[in-house]
């Protein structure tokens, strides 16, 4: 793998040597002509690095990471709308990569057909300008025969993964499921999601008859019945009946004192994420809500530069500067009732008045602007009608200790 040999596997930017070198290994093995041709630039003209999360078998799949020669995969990430080579790794060393151009290239993923020629090995994703990802962690299984007609001897059976461990409520990725139906004709199928607290099925979709060797996906927004589920750990399990009325199910009922996370495509859900990404203090007395002259939030000290993120999306209500607060901005939180303010940030905040915003979106960054004493995040939360608009503040420390216990 000449790629991983000049890319930390951590990059973001583009890099002038990977680039060249890439360029000659995709002429070797024959390339599309546009990214073979394209100088690497590494300037102001380039996007980020495409950045991969995972690979996926879509038709003709033995399983969820291996199909064959032929089989259409879909490679999933960031930054990926920009992408003009799919290249197939093989083993380490040049000399088995092959290299097509996608099918389909979306800003979070990438529909190739496996080439003739490629054999099992990690995948990498390299765009327009010369900007190489990193390789897929796990290899893509590459069956070099075209895909054998089913046979019914082999039975039913169900290949099943979420994408993500952990889910917030509102974010930018929601719950998936995908699984792929194995057996020799279409099979009737059922999604269910459990609560695994308590083994309730909170959510069910009957997507019907699916063909097998199709890899087929199912999206939660993390509501049911109309309201936001509770924090916690959620499976989704696959149940299928064949035509000559044989049934199969992703995952049994777990054994008692099984531990949640290994049940099978099991994730944790949240409905906030902490706001500070980085290390932090929780401020007490003046700086407790309550504290000194009717503080009406919580402080949390942090270094001036700490990235903010939004604890749960919603409408910025205000983006403002104040003398006292600072630069300052107020969420309206999705489905809550409450608003969300976050003052004293280093500059205006990274989103405007009446954006949208998603849980984990960054917002900005820790300061000191306004009347602060020493760098920190001064968070409070309102009740609806919300923030000096008739509501009333509460005390945020119980609920930012929950979040930050959980992210
Ligand atoms: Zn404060």
């Amino acid at each position: 793998m000449p790629h991983s040999a000049v890319v930390d596997g951590r990059s973001t930017r583009p890099r002038r040597t990977s680039a060249y070198l890439l360029g000659s290994v995709l002429t070797a093995v024959a390339a599309t002509p546009a990214a073979a041709a394209t100088p690497p630039t590494g300037g102001a003209l380039a996007g980020p690095a495409p950045k991969i999360r995972a690979v996926q078998c879509r038709t003709d799949c033995m399983g969820l990471t291996a199909g064959h020669v032929g089989s259409r995969v879909r490679v999933r990430g960031k930054s990926l709308k920009r992408v003009d080579s799919v290249v197939f790794q093989g083993a380490p060393g040049a000399a088995d990569d092959v290299s097509v151009a996608p099918l389909r290239a979306r800003k979070r993923y990438v529909d190739a057909r496996v080439p003739r020629t490629a054999v099992t090995g990690p995948v990498a994703l390299v765009s327009a300008d010369g900007a190489e990802s990193a390789p897929t962690a796990l290899p893509l299984t590459i069956d070099p025969t075209a895909p054998a007609a089913p046979s019914s001897s082999d039975g039913l059976a169900i290949d099943v993964e979420v994408q993500g461990n952990r889910v917030f409520y509102g974010s930018e990725r929601q719950a998936q499921v995908s699984y792929i139906v194995r057996d020799a004709q279409p099979v009737q199928v059922a999604v269910e999601l459990i609560r695994l607290t308590d083994g309730v099925a909170i959510a069910r979709w009957e997507p019907g008859v699916v063909q097998p060797g199709v890899a087929q996906t199912i999206t939660w927004d993390g509501t049911a019945g109309g309201r936001v589920q509770r924090d916690g750990r959620y499976a989704f399990r696959v149940f299928a009946t064949s035509q000559s009325g044989v049934t199969a199910s992703s995952a049994q009922a777990p054994a008692p004192g099984t531990s949640p996370k290994a049940v099978p495509a099991s994730f944790l859900f949240q409905r906030h994420i902490f706001p500070i990404r980085g290390a932090h203090t929780m401020g007490g007395g003046t700086a407790a809500f309550g504290g000194g002259r009717g503080h009406q939030g919580q402080d949390v000290f942090a270094r001036c530069g700490t990235r903010l993120v939004a604890a749960r999306g919603g409408r910025v209500k205000f983006k403002q500067y104040h003398s006292a607060a600072g630069h300052y901005i107020v969420v309206d939180g999705d489905a809550t009732g409450y608003d969300y303010a976050y003052m004293h940030l280093r500059q205006a905040a990274l989103v405007d008045q009446g954006d949208q915003v998603y849980t984990g979106q960054p917002i900005g960054f820790v300061g000191d602007t306004g009347r602060a004493h020493g760098c920190h995040l001064h968070f409070e939360m309102w009740k609806g009608p919300g923030w000096y608009s008739g509501g009333s503040p509460i005390d945020p420390l119980p609920l930012l200790a929950a979040w930050d216990k959980a992210s």
